[in-house]
This record gives C-alpha cells, structure tokens and sequence, in this order.
C-alpha cells in the first residue's frame, strides 16, 4: 500500500533461484535516495507490495553462469535496468535505454539480504573501495558525474552553482566540480550545513530566495554551470543566475517539475538546459575510480540498521542529514 512511514515493513522473503544471465549477490550496504521517499507513493507505475532500493553493495554468493566473478567478490550494481541491444545501449547510454527502468521505481528494487541481479549490473570493486563508500556512489555520485562531467563539459577555474547543495547528489556534485578545480557556490536553508560545505570547498553558500541570482552575480560574476537537484522553485533563479553560453543540469524535481520562464533568458543568452537521468555504466565505473584514487571521499552522514530503513527515511525526509545515509545488511 502507498503512504507514510507505517506502510515499510521488513519481512521473510521466498527464496529464489538466479535466472539466466543473472547472478546472486548477498547484501553489505545499501543507502537512501529520495526514489525511496517517491517509492511509498501512489504512482501509476508503482505495484504494490514492492520492493525499495537503487543503491547495493556486496558479495557474490552464486556467481551462476559468469565466467569472470567469483564467489565473495566485492561487487556494486549499477541501479538502472538495461536491455544491452537497443540504439541508445550500443552506444553506451544505457541511461538512456529504450526500455530503461531504474531498480527501486519501475522494478523492484535492491534491498534484501540475497537479490539476483543480471551479470551486467554488476561492477567489481577495486579492493581500496570500501562496500560501505561503494553504497554511496550508484544514485547521488554518478548523476552528478554525468551531469558535471560528461554532459557539462566540467574543467579547472570555471564556475558552478549548486542548487540543492547539502543533499547527497548536492553534495556529490560539489565534491566532483573541487576534485577537477572548478570554483563552487551552493545552497542550503540551514546553517550548520553551511559550515560542513564550505569546508568541503565552496567558495559560498548562499539561501534560496528571489535575490538568489543577484547575490551569486556579485559574489562570481555569473556562473558557468548550474547543477539543480530541486526543479521548479530554483530552476528558473538558476537559469537567471548563468553567464551567456552557460548550462543549466536539471537532475530531479523533489520541489515541483511545472514553472514559467520568459523565453528570452533562455535563447538571448545561449543557454542549454541540459536534463540528466542517473549516468551510464562506465560514468559510475569512473566515479569508482575517483575514489579509489582518492580524490573524491564520499560523505556518510549515518548508518542504520536495514531494519531501521524507515528511520533512515524519516532522517531523509526532515533533512537532517549531510550526504548519504547508508544502511547495513
Ligand atoms: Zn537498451
């Protein structure tokens, strides 16, 4: 059933045997991304009772048929549902799969102790990679990524804004534009948070009011990149805080997807507004990477208990957090 934080339930599921192609993998970490929130919802596409979780990592238990895992390999899974022979998947965006679904939305998702998982999804961990640091990656650090990265053109001294900054795609995305030397401003409405991301290397945190784009102006003379995690209430304040020829990247629409905007801010300035849905296989593997070679140290703010997920969703849900909330299996 859809509704609040009564409706999680932790329960004894039936066992069952990999399918072809698949392999099983026994659960260590998950963490709480706010598809998990928009999980308890009343969605067209939501079956109930279903399952939560896009971010997984931990062991192979039965490698199946696979003749490169073995098992107790670290692995993590890469959340989104691909089919592997469309046009968009033979040029590598398996993000934007023809008959894409993201695990924990439109199929059941990640979070149980054993879940088999097609050999494809599945990303072995070098062993400097931590399944607990892992389980932060799949969902906030690879959007960022390929937002930033690949569809952005990120590079060394130029400007991003982050709108929606203390979250964990907020704050993935501020730690990626610092490892490549980028200058990051941010936002957040509280002020402990502020402290945590200018020690984190933004240059300023600013509150989301209609002043916003001014404020940034002065403060940078205008931005290069906006990264917006929030939708309609900072969109069209991003869009006016860009510099001409800049790029707006919309990720989520967590304060609403419907707003107005005068037409002119747009084409008179050359702007792109760029929309980003996850990243592809080899942009989470380059994420790993990142990691591995420590430039980028993913932010935990708790661990819970995976039998705690609904206070790890409440934590999600008062935002008292910073970064990801993970949980342990
Ligand atoms: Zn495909």
């Amino acid at each position: 059933m859809p509704g609040n934080l009564e409706v999680i339930k932790v329960r004894e599921a039936k066992e069952t045997k990999a399918n072809q192609g698949e392999v099983m993998v026994k659960a260590e970490f998950g963490s709480v991304n706010h598809v998990d929130i928009w999980g308890r919802m009343d969605y067209p596409w939501h079956r109930f009772p279903r399952r939560f979780g896009s971010d997984l990592s931990g062991t192979i238990d039965d490698p199946g048929m696979s003749s490169m895992l073995r098992r107790g390999d670290r692995v993590l899974l890469y959340p989104i549902k691909f089919c592997g022979s469309c046009e968009m998947c033979l040029s590598a965006n398996e993000n934007s799969c023809l008959s894409r679904e993201l695990y924990g939305d439109h199929v059941g998702g990640f979070f149980a102790q054993m879940v088999n998982v097609p050999e494809k999804n599945i990303i072995k961990l070098p062993d400097n990679v931590s399944l607990e640091n892992a389980a932060a990656l799949p969902v906030a650090y690879t959007t960022a990524w390929h937002g930033l990265v690949v569809r952005a053109g990120l590079k060394p001294g130029i400007t991003v804004l982050i709108l929606g900054g203390s979250g964990g795609a907020g704050v993935a995305a501020l730690q990626i534009a610092r490892a490549f030397g980028a200058r990051v401003f941010t936002t957040t409405s509280q002020h402990w948070k502020s402290e945590r991301l200018i020690k984190l290397g933004a240059e300023a945190v600013f509150e989301i009011n209609e002043k916003l784009p001014d404020n940034v102006i002065k403060s940078s003379g205008s931005v290069d990149i906006v990264f917006d995690t929030l939708g309609s209430l900072t969109v069209p304040l991003g869009i006016r805080s860009l510099k001409r020829g800049g790029k707006l990247i919309s990720i989520a629409m967590t304060t609403g997807s419907d707003f107005s905007l005068n037409l002119r801010d747009i084409y008179s300035n050359n702007i792109n507004v760029i929309g980003a849905y996850l990243g592809t296989r080899s942009d989470l593997y380059d994420v790993i990477r990142a990691v591995s070679s420590g430039a980028i140290k993913p932010v935990i703010d708790s661990l819970f208990p995976f039998d705690e997920v609904a206070k790890a969703q409440e934590k999600m849900e008062k935002r008292t957090h910073f970064g990801k909330i993970l949980l342990k299996f």
